[in-house]
């Protein structure tokens, strides 16, 4: 699998503060700021510093350090944002997946009672 990166992403110009952001929470390796189209009480977007363009290329590629911040800032974002009763994280991917921004990014939703993901059987 091949992992093309763009840098004029629209997360990257975030990373560069070329576009604001409402930041929730950061590290050495991860950032986690609002969603601008909140879909919830609670919708925040936790994604890496460096140039990975989904959750596969992420966990394929990115170092032990990288990973251990992004899951720190995931932690972070719970906490604060006081989803104790429950959440969804969701990482769209690639064309399939419905992925709009190609810079991996978890969604962090929460806040209120969700529907189901996927239809009962
Ligand atoms: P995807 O469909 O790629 O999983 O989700 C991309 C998300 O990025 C969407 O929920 C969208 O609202 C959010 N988004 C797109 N542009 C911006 C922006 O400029 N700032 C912020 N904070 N979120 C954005």
């Amino acid at each position: 699998m091949q992992y093309d990166y763009d840098d004029q992403n629209i997360f990257a110009k975030i990373l560069r503060g070329e576009i604001p952001n409402t930041t929730v929470f950061e590290n050495d390796n991860a950032l986690a700021f609002e969603d601008i189209q909140s879909q919830a009480p609670v919708h925040v977007l936790v994604i890496p510093k460096g140039p990975y363009v989904s959750i596969d290329h992420f966990a394929r590629d990115a170092s032990i350090e990288e990973q251990a911040d992004f899951f720190a800032a995931v932690a972070a974002v719970c906490d604060k944002t006081g989803v104790e009763q429950g959440f969804r994280a969701i990482a769209n991917s690639r064309t399939h997946g419905v992925q709009e921004v190609p810079h991996f990014h978890l969604h962090i939703i929460g806040g209120a009672q969700l529907g189901r993901m996927l239809p009962a059987d």
